[in-house]
């Protein structure tokens, strides 16, 4: 399995699997991206409904305290202008009763103020202080008149508004500012020196400073009596266009900044700034803040992303002019409300990081669990595989080099078992591969026995053809009416036998013979009585002669010898006898009627005296014979060299 699963270049199936696993797994890798895309821009959607739902009620919770004090301060208008008109409110016995007059001019609320007393109008109030400078017009009826008034509403709403507010106060232009502060004194101890007029909360209200006469908020300030941060609302009030107080109340901002600070969306964080770029409040900023009092421009900082922010949100205010929206920034989402009355802005600063970590975690999984199943379907995949495709596979190569070994009985027989029980491709191949083995088993014994019947016939026919041969070449060889060889295998023979006897070096003697008067023989008795003669000669040359030595018809009724390893005189008995062996013979006529002879004569030539050449023993044999003939036929005449006859009666072999 191993080593199968190392060799998989050569295996098909772990190349398909492989594949299958690349282009699975760029399908998986693609579906977690679009998953991750899909669940982010989903939350992306659903975050910002929920932050804009979030950012508005939180302006609406923040904004809540401010309101209040603006409708505060409008109701205290309201009252006060409305006991102005009725005269019959002031009386002078009751004003130096809560007055009193210090040996600096000065003039405060009697001590008793402070502690709370009955009189025959009610219940004074504690925690009421009043400062009144020394230049300030004590003799005019009017200004008591609105010193006694401020005092009394202050001590009427006083009570029930600080329960949400730091404390209430009416301050006037003519150095005058009266307070209920609960457990403050404040300016008890004053020297005559104080001068109310020079404070914020006092200049911004100026007709000067403020000639629309709204009511106005101070700047966030650290209250050094209250040992807190804090912002005052002041509301100028005009009696008569020359004539004139400030409502004032200081709203406590610990409460407000502790939710900024601590009450945040889970990964998130708070803080407030103003249009004009100050920071109210950062989280990380406090210690900068505490620093410059609270005066601190966010262009003091330093600090590029908060910079940013500010810029981004600036314009997006001054184009939306929406009391609450969502910006994107780069890596966050800005939800950015107003709080109602001091103008500032909340923002919530909501880091893209919580959308993309869910999204992430999600395509994750996914991511994951789709390889996970996988790698488990690879794994199912390859042993169903292995079962159905490569053992069979693997069967059917073992079939094949079976075939190549033309050994078929292994799949005939079953030793190689292929699965032909299958329904599927590969038992229809299994079937085919067993009837082909059956078919070449069959067809390579079929061709065995035609090659043994080939075989056999081609022994035959080679007998044949050999035996057709052997007749040719006799045929061409022996001379076919007297059985002897003829003029041309003479001549091959006798030059082979005057070659051995050459080497030899012994003598070699040529007899050349020719039946006299023959012609006269076809034209006395007929033609075949000639070739009987030519058979009785040749039979009787034959049975004279030894079986070493060569006998050869030359052609018409001249016969040629040659005798090898013989002398000039043996060969002169041999050709005596055959001259008087064929004398002595006897024929008949074809009609048995007569009895005739025939005669030869025989010419003589030997190697002893001349070179063994068959063309010189030829001639000089030729010569004899010639020789022969002259001298009067029925003889024998041996060459002797002396006599050279007319060069036209010599016959060329
Ligand atoms: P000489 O004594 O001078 O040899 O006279 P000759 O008649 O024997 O010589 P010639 O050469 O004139 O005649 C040879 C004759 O032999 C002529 C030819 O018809 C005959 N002859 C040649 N071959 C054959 C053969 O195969 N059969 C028969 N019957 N006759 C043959
Ligand atoms: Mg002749
Ligand atoms: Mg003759």
């Amino acid at each position: 399995m191993i080593m199968r699963f190392l060799n998989y270049k050569q295996s098909l199936t772990m190349e398909v699997m492989l594949q299958m696993a690349l282009r699975v797994s760029i399908v998986i890798i693609v579906v977690s991206a679009l998953t991750y895309w899909h669940i982010y821009k989903t939350l992306v959607h659903s975050t910002i409904d929920g932050l804009k739902h979030y950012i508005h009620e939180r302006g609406q919770r923040e904004s809540v305290i401010f309101r209040l004090a603006e409708s505060n301060h409008q109701i205290f208008r309201a009252s006060f202008l409305a006991h102005w008109q009725q005269d019959f409110f002031y009386n002078d016995r009751f004003f130096w009763q809560v007055f009193e007059k210090r040996p600096d001019h000065t003039i405060h609320l009697q001590k008793k103020a402070y502690d709370g007393f009955f009189n025959s109008s009610g219940l004074i109030s504690k925690d009421i202080t009043a400062y009144v400078g020394a230049n300030a017009p004590a003799d005019d009826h009017d200004f008591r008149k609105k010193l006694l008034l401020a005092y009394t509403l202050v001590d009427h709403f006083g009570v029930a508004w600080t329960q949400q507010f730091a404390n209430l106060y009416v301050s006037m232009p003519e150095n005058v500012n009266i307070v209920y502060w609960p457990g403050v004194r404040w300016a008890d101890n004053a020297s005559s020196k104080l001068n109310v007029v020079s404070e914020e909360w006092v200049y911004i209200t100026t007709p000067k400073n403020n000639p629309e006469l709204k009511s106005v908020w101070t700047g966030l300030y650290y209250d050094p009596t209250a040992l807190e941060w804090m912002v005052s609302l002041e509301t100028p009030v005009d009696i008569t266009p020359t004539n004139t107080l400030n409502i004032g109340h200081d709203i406590l901002l610990n409460a407000l900044f502790d939710r900024v600070f601590n009450d945040h969306l889970s990964g998130t964080y708070n803080f407030i700034f103003r249009e004009d770029g100050r920071l109210i409040a950062h989280p990380a900023k406090i210690k900068e803040m505490n620093r410059t009092h609270g005066m601190l421009m966010i262009s003091q900082l330093k600090d590029a992303q908060l910079s940013h922010y500010f810029q981004t949100l600036r314009a997006t205010i001054q184009k939306k002019q929406a009391d609450y929206f969502i910006v994107e920034a780069e890596d966050e989402f800005l939800a950015t409300t107003k709080i109602e009355g001091p103008g500032w802005w909340f923002v919530t600063v909501y880091p893209k990081s919580l959308l993309s970590s869910p999204s992430l975690k999600a395509a994750k999984f996914i991511l994951i669990i789709s390889l996970l199943a996988l790698i488990i379907e690879l794994i199912m995949l390859y042993m169903v595989m292995k079962k159905k495709v490569i053992e069979p596979l693997e069967t059917f190569i073992d079939a094949s080099s079976a075939i190549e070994a033309q050994r078929y009985d292994k799949i005939t027989g079953n030793v190689l078992p292929l699965p032909d029980q299958l329904d599927n491709e590969i038992g229809k191949l299994a079937k085919l591969f067993k009837s082909m083995s059956s078919s070449l088993q069959q067809f390579r014994g079929d061709m065995q026995h035609l090659t043994h019947t080939l075989e056999d016939q081609v022994k035959i026919r080679t007998r044949e053809l050999q035996k057709a041969k052997d007749k040719a070449e006799k045929e061409a060889t022996i001379d076919s009416l007297t059985q002897i060889p003829n003029r041309h295998s003479f001549y091959n023979r006798a030059k082979a036998l005057l070659q051995q006897a050459d080497h030899a070096g012994s003598t070699v003697c040529f007899l050349m013979l020719d039946i006299d008067f023959f012609k006269i023989i076809n034209d006395s008795y007929g033609h075949p009585q000639g070739d009987q003669v030519l058979v009785a000669c040749a039979r009787t040359i034959e049975k004279t002669i030894r079986d070493k030595d060569l006998l050869g018809r030359l052609g018409g009724e001249e016969f040629a010898v040659v005798l090898p390893d013989t002398s000039l005189e043996e060969a002169q008995v041999i050709a005596e006898r055959i001259r008087a062996r064929i004398a002595d013979l006897s024929f008949h006529t074809a009609q048995h009627t007569q009895r005739f002879h025939t005669t030869i004569s025989i010419g003589i030539s030997s190697s002893s005296e001349t070179i063994y050449a068959y063309e010189l023993l030829y001639k000089h044999a030729d010569l004899a014979l010639y020789e022969a003939k002259q001298s009067g036929r029925n003889r024998v005449v041996s060459y002797s060299g002396n006599w050279t006859p007319a060069q036209e009666d010599i016959s060329a072999p």
